[in-house]
């Protein structure tokens, strides 16, 4: 599997955004964020990009910020996350059969990649399904998230149509779920409610099992 350089400087906005961060924030892991792999996964999440003060400071997606802990506690009532999770990431978390990656594994300004950038990280995202051998569900959260997914396979944007709960093929094998992004701003503004996100769980878990 091919994961991105720490100090990955393919895009120069965001290598810049970094080296900015680097000065002002010394202690925090500053760098490409690695995925959560487990090879053997049935379901594998992608969100958008670190967030500054959540993956970008602890090194671990979705670890520190809301959205993470909208995520680890869904994850956790749905059995597909052992142990307590901590936002410093210093706990015992293990998933269970499933696998957390992003669509873009820099941080970006105000949390908005630009589409090259978008493009860029595209080869380890297509990298990371591949690597998973027995994925059936791919859980995307949020739009950015799911037209890269789509785009890793090939597929033509126009007949693969964005919304929450929405189900496609990808292929004889993987299926696409969408999601609404589990942020902070989604999550207060009432666009995505916790019902609405366990259904997308509940969803992947009956994928698998057919
Ligand atoms: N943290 C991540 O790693 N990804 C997101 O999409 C949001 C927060």
């Amino acid at each position: 599997m091919i994961e991105p350089d720490k100090n990955c400087s393919k895009c120069k906005r965001l290598k810049k955004f970094r080296d900015k961060n680097i000065k002002k924030y010394p202690d925090w892991f500053n760098g490409a964020v690695p995925s959560i792999i487990n090879k053997n996964s049935e379901i594998l999440i992608v969100g958008l990009a670190p967030g500054l003060n959540g993956a970008n400071k602890t090194g671990r997606p979705f670890t520190g910020d809301y959205a993470g802990l909208t995520l680890f506690n869904t994850l956790k009532k749905y059995s597909l996350l052992k142990g307590h999770y901590k936002e410093d990431g210093n706990d015992n978390i293990r998933l269970e059969n499933c696998s957390i990656t992003n669509a873009v594994r820099c941080v970006p300004p105000k949390n908005l990649p630009k589409a090259d950038e978008i493009k860029n990280c595209e080869n380890f995202l297509k990298s990371t399904i591949s690597f998973h051998e027995n994925l059936k569900v791919i859980v995307a959260l949020g739009l950015i998230s799911h037209k890269s997914i789509v785009s890793t396979f090939n597929l033509k944007q126009k007949d693969y149509k964005f919304g929450h709960s929405n189900k496609h093929n990808l292929s004889k094998r993987i299926k696409l779920i969408d999601s609404y992004h589990c942020s902070r701003y989604n999550i207060n503004t009432k666009r995505l409610s916790q019902e609405m996100f366990d259904k997308i769980f509940i969803e992947a878990k009956k994928t698998i099992l057919n």
